[in-house]
């Protein structure tokens, strides 16, 4: 069934505002020794920007919200993950189309199309120490839970638990892009920020849709 819509995206930034904001601090914490301290200030920022925008004018399609939160965390955000994050959400609206609501198969096809531009952009594989090592995965988890016949909440549960396993597991990688590949062995041992702010993305709409 269709059963994503502007309304359960609108609640999932709703939530996800407040998560981001309740994390700031462990985020900024994260990006403290490989970064410059700032992702939960960037995160914050973007997504307060885009609540305020969207309670202003709410649009009324799911590719429409996301395009549009996409283009307030790439207006508001300076650091990296808002033009990354920012073009993963405006990628992902633009193929969802003007449908009034998508299946769970149709936003993962957006995704994956926001995931392609994300990693067109920052050029990053997997392994490097980025946000793609949670993305990715999430991205499988969440085919292979269609595949097995699960409907929208298990695909997003499982696409939120492979978020958080890639998280977890940047901690041993050395990073190759973004500001901790400044640090090249000295980056080994700390969890990358960016990885760690996807699994709250991810988590915030497993919890949104089994509400
Ligand atoms: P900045 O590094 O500009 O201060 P943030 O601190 O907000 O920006 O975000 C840092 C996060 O961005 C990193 O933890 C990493 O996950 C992600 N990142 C940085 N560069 C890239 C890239 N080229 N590709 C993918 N993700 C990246
Ligand atoms: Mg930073
Ligand atoms: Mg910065």
């Amino acid at each position: 069934p269709a059963d994503i819509d502007a309304a359960l995206l609108l609640r999932w930034l709703d939530a996800v505002t407040s998560v981001i904001e309740q994390e700031a601090d462990h985020l900024t914490q994260l990006d403290s020794p490989i970064g410059d301290a700032d992702h939960g200030a960037n995160m914050r920022r973007g997504f307060r920007a885009a609540r305020t925008a969207l309670e202003q004018e709410p649009p009324d399609t799911p590719g429409a919200v996301l395009v549009a939160i996409g283009r307030q965390l790439i207006s508001t955000v300076g650091g990296a993950s808002g033009p990354l994050y920012g073009t993963l959400l405006r990628r992902a609206g633009k193929a969802l189309g003007d449908a009034p609501a998508v299946t769970a198969a149709e936003l993962r096809d957006g995704l994956r199309a926001g995931v392609d531009g994300l990693v067109q952009l920052g050029g990053a594989k997997l392994e490097d120490k980025t946000m793609v090592d949670a993305l990715l995965p999430a991205l499988d988890a969440f085919t292979a839970a269609l595949d097995a016949g699960g409907g929208t909440e298990q695909a997003v549960t499982a696409a939120a638990s492979a978020a958080e396993e890639g998280a977890t597991a940047t901690t041993p990688l050395r990073a190759r892009k973004g500001r901790a590949s400044y640090l090249g062995d000295r980056s080994i041992g700390h969890q990358d920020p960016g990885a760690t702010s996807s699994a709250l993305l991810l988590t915030t709409l497993a919890d949104t849709v089994r509400k």
